[in-house]
């Protein structure tokens, strides 16, 4: 079973938020060689600082996901992992988890999170 293409949600969002950060930093970096224009060296300065501010509200939605997601034991590796929507993977070990009975025993997709109207 090709399980390791997905990933905790939580997770994802964190490895965002925080690709973010950098990217923020990088793009304020760029502004070094920049110095001769002060109005290339101001956008630049500005994208970064709205990456870094895209990314503190990129953590503060993390913060709420986790209070909104479901902790439960995950029965491969035994450690305490959050479950956000229907299906959801392990933290640790990316083992797929359910919260709907229905879906147990079924093949991991991620789909189950859309439902079709
Ligand atoms: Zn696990």
């Amino acid at each position: 079973m090709a399980k390791k293409k997905y990933s905790n949600k939580i997770n994802k969002i964190r490895s965002f938020a925080l690709a973010l950060i950098f990217i923020g930093f990088v793009v304020m970096y760029g502004a070094i060689f920049f110095r001769e224009s002060q109005l290339l060296v101001l956008i630049f300065i500005t994208l970064g600082l709205l990456c870094i501010i895209g990314s503190t509200v990129v953590y503060g939605w993390i913060g709420l996901l986790s209070t909104r997601a479901v902790q439960v034991v995950c029965p491969n590796c035994g450690k305490h992992t959050k479950v956000l929507g229907r299906v959801d993977m392990c933290m640790y070990c990316n083992e797929p988890l359910t919260l709907d009975p229905n879906l147990e025993g079924k093949e991991f997709d991620e789909a189950y999170n859309h439902p079709k109207k």
